[in-house]
């Protein structure tokens, strides 16, 4: 019998990343000896600097509704952390904090984005950025990178995308899935096309700044003509290990910060006063607090891309950020292994879920059909036998 769920929902594609992370879970209960290197989730424990702000919090009795946009003080500690960082300078009216980054990139949308708008993602993207533009009621125009530009776009691809329709853009860098960071100068390129469209919006989402190996990423809104046109969104999950505390963050033009905060105001409220507490103490410590982890994550980027380099067949970048790597499959397309018919990445991801009980996502929910993604934010010992294991089914 089929429910009477609204024609939203029922067109919502599951997040695939999710979705992956929870049937490696379910297998693992079944008793199947399953590595996920599904999600993309630092496997570090918060540090206790910033565990011990938030025992402090509860302690104080902070346990009341918090404001929607967030408490003064965190806002005020973003301001400096844009500074510091990104060379941004934010004032507090112009900060919302969320409950994470996705709640983030969903304000922004549900406030900029109206039925029939164009939004722009270069491909490989974010699994949720399609939906999120088409929850909007909005139409995602992707631009395809292959593995062979370093999955990145160039500004005649951009040029060539841009319609009277387009309304925004969202940048990812370093970004997930491929692990690519544009410079400073590529970026620049891009604005040039873009100072041309003066009513293109760009979210430019740099969660994933500080897990970086070398290349210092660059802010989008740092351009000085994009400013006034960039949401800047960013968070505390990945290089602080605080994927479930969920604290996301944006700076924005303040009449874009207003809505998003109006959004909020009638959707989740403000985000839970002992999270945001904590909050405060991890953005205002100096990066190089947390940097033990990215030269681990750093470590395990080469160990993994040494020892998929040594199998036929996968094709890899060298990504310079974020815990991914982002193999292009495609030489596997059309052959039968294990007894299993390979046609595109998703047969290739479930041909590994199942033969070698390693969980990846398939490319195709990234807009990129020819490749998977796998997380290196896994143990050494896990990373090697998941490898093992693949190796053995392809082979
Ligand atoms: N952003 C992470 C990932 O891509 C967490 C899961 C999600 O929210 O998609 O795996």
């Amino acid at each position: 019998m089929s429910h009477p769920l609204s024609d939203r929902i029922n067109s919502l594609p599951v997040s695939q990343t999710l979705a992956m992370a929870a049937k490696a879970r379910e297998l693992k209960a079944e008793g199947k000896d399953i590595i996920s290197l599904s999600l993309g989730e630092p496997d570090f424990n918060t540090p206790d600097f910033i565990k011990n702000a938030a025992i402090e919090a509860i302690n104080q009795d902070y346990n009341s509704y918090t404001p929607v946009d967030g408490y003064g003080e965190l806002k005020e500690a973003i301001c400096e952390k844009f500074k510091r960082d990104n060379n941004l300078n934010y004032a507090p009216n112009q900060i919302v904090v969320s409950t994470g980054a996705k709640q983030s990139i969903a304000n922004i949308a549900q406030v900029l984005l109206n039925p029939g708008d164009e939004v722009i993602l270069p491909a490989p993207y974010w699994v949720s950025y399609s939906a999120i533009a088409t929850l909007c009621e909005a139409k995602y125009v992707e631009i395809p990178s292959s593995i062979d530009d370093d999955f990145k776009i160039t500004p005649a691809q951009l040029e060539a995308a841009i319609t009277p329709k387009t309304k925004m853009i969202f940048f990812n860098s370093p970004n997930n899935p491929s692990g690519s960071i544009y410079s400073e100068s590529e970026y620049r390129a891009l604005a040039a096309v873009l100072e041309k469209h003066p009513q293109i919006y760009i979210l430019s989402d740099e969660i994933y700044e500080h897990i970086n190996y070398g290349v210092t990423p660059f802010s989008f809104g740092a351009i000085e003509s994009m400013f006034d046109r960039t949401i800047t969104v960013n968070g505390l999950a990945k290089a602080y290990a605080m994927t479930g505390w969920r604290i996301g963050f944006i700076g924005a033009p303040q009449w874009i910060a207003k809505a998003c905060t109006k959004m909020q105001g009638q959707i989740t409220s403000g985000t839970n006063c002992i999270a945001q507490r904590a909050a405060i103490t991890a953005v205002l410590a100096s990066p190089t607090k947390v940097s033990y982890m990215v030269e681990e994550f750093k470590s395990r980027r080469d160990l993994v891309l040494d020892l998929l380099g040594k199998i036929d067949g996968l094709k890899l970048n060298v990504p310079e950020g974020a815990f991914y790597v982002f193999p292009d499959v495609s030489s596997f397309f059309g052959k039968t292994i294990s007894g299993k018919q390979i046609n595109n990445a998703t047969d290739f991801s479930m041909l590994i879920l199942e033969e070698a009980n390693v969980a990846t996502v398939t490319g195709d929910a990234f807009g990129a059909p020819n490749c998977i993604r796998l997380s290196y934010a896994a143990s050494e010992l896990q990373l090697r036998e998941a490898i093992k294991r693949i190796e053995k089914v392809l082979v």
